[in-house]
Formats: structure tokens, C-alpha cells, sequence
């Protein structure tokens, strides 16, 4: 397995310390981050060292999201308040990335919890109506593989 000395993530499961593990398998560990939004907030982490979404091979992408799927259910199930689950995923620096180590974030959330994200509407497109969705489709088409 791949392994990045300078990567805390790596260094995790090097260290593989199965008392921090909720789970484990072949291609994936998960671990409740020191950090959370809410308690019960977990971190899915891929084995292969991978720092974007897209370096994921397919098998172990389309693993996490069936892992996830697991873990939403574990956490609606705990004892941790939970109205709802986010999955949030940082892909690259500018979408807040710190640990460049790929890692899906699941969690729980309720009302009033606080977390949230906050943006400039004045720079940001989410209040204004993209007219021309034509050259969307045709951009990401021609950017897509399968
Ligand atoms: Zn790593």
C-alpha cells in the first residue's frame, strides 16, 4: 500500500491503532475526527494515498460512498443527536482542504448546531440565474470520461 511519510493519514494506519477504528477493511479505515462538527462525526480514509477525489481508482471511490451509506445509518442510530447527515467532501485548497490526504467527512447535524456554510453572495452565483445551461452540459461533456 501506498504510503506518504509526510501525511498524518498514512501515518494513522502505519500506526494502525485499532482502538481509534470504527471500521476497517482492505481499502479503507474509518476514524472519528478530534475536530468534530458534532459528536459522532467520522472520517472515511482510503488506505492508497490519494490527495484528490478524481486520483481515487473507482473501486475504492465508489467503496467509500457504500461505507458512508453505512455510517449514516450507524450515526442515526447512536446515541448522538442527529436530525440529519452531511457528507462533506474538501476537494483541493480552495475548497477547504487541509489534510491532503483524500477523506470524506460524515456526520450528524440538528437544528441550531451552528455549522453552515457562509459565502459572499455578491461574489457568488447561487443568487443569480445561469441562463445559458446549454454551454454547462456542453463543458462538462467534453471534460467527462467513462
Ligand atoms: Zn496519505
Amino acid at each position: 500500500m501506498d504510503n506518504n511519510t509526510n501525511c498524518v493519514f498514512c501515518d494513522i494506519n502505519a500506526e494502525h491503532d485499532e482502538r481509534r477504528f470504527v471500521y476497517e477493511d482492505d481499502l479503507l479505515f474509518v476514524i472519528p475526527t478530534i475536530e468534530p462538527v458534532n459528536k459522532g462525526h467520522l472520517l472515511i480514509i482510503p488506505k492508497q494515498h490519494a490527495v484528490y477525489f478524481n486520483e481515487l481508482d473507482d473501486k475504492t471511490s465508489g467503496h467509500v460512498m457504500q461505507i458512508a451509506k453505512q455510517m449514516a445509518e450507524a450515526i442515526r442510530k447512536s446515541k448522538y443527536k442527529c436530525e440529519g447527515i452531511n457528507l462533506f467532501l474538501a476537494d483541493g485548497k480552495a475548497a477547504g482542504q487541509e489534510v491532503f490526504h483524500f477523506h470524506l467527512h460524515v456526520y450528524p447535524r440538528f437544528e441550531g448546531d451552528g455549522w453552515g456554510f457562509k459565502w459572499d453572495e455578491s461574489k457568488n452565483l447561487i443568487k443569480k440565474k445561469i441562463r445559458d445551461l446549454d454551454e454547462v452540459v456542453e463543458e462538462i461533456k467534453r471534460n467527462f470520461s467513462f
